[in-house]
Formats: structure tokens, sequence, C-alpha cells
């Protein structure tokens, strides 16, 4: 059985809601993909990766979803503008 962290669980609570309140007042892409399709989001190829990183910058939630990917670095697609390798890079460059 998978046990979900309880700061994570709280954390993704915490983004979903920020994302659902934003929703009715303006688009965020990765719910709406308006913008660039859907599963671009979570796709293995690194093209629909930086499709859906550049999407992002539109998104009204950019910086608490690229908060969320900072603080869980092992969850995988596209947060904040950033693709899980790019977040990779930089994790690693500030080390
Ligand atoms: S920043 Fe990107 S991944 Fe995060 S909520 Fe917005 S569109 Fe979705």
């Amino acid at each position: 059985m998978i046990t979900i962290p309880t700061n994570l669980e709280r954390d993704w609570h915490q983004l979903i809601t920020a994302i659902q309140d934003a929703h009715p007042i303006t688009s965020v892409p990765c719910l709406t993909g308006d913008i660039a399709p859907i599963p671009t989001w979570t796709s293995d190829d690194p093209d629909d990766q930086h499709e859906a990183a550049a999407a992002c910058t539109f998104c009204p939630v950019l910086t608490p979803c690229a908060d969320y990917a900072h603080t869980y670095p092992s969850e995988a697609g596209v947060y904040g503008a950033l693709t899980h390798r790019q977040r990779h890079t930089l994790r690693e460059a500030a080390a």
C-alpha cells in the first residue's frame, strides 16, 4: 500500500484549490487545454513537455505551482513552467 506523506497531500490540495479558485476567472492552461493539449503536461515527449511549460507562463497559479514542485522534487510532469528535467537541472546548479 502506498502512503502519501501528510504534507504533500495537504499542499497538493492547496494547489488544486488555488487552481479551482482561479479557473472561473481566467484560464488555467493545464486544466482547460486552450493553449496546449492537456496530455502534454504529463507526456514523456520532451517537445510536448516544453510546449506545456511555455503554456504555463500564462497561468495565474504559476508561482504557487512552481513552489509546490520545488518543495516536492519527485513529482513528475510539468509544473510552474518547468519540466521535470529543468527542475532537476536547477536543483543541481543550486547545490
Ligand atoms: S503553472 Fe502550469 S502546471 Fe501549474 S497550474 Fe498553471 S498551467 Fe498548470
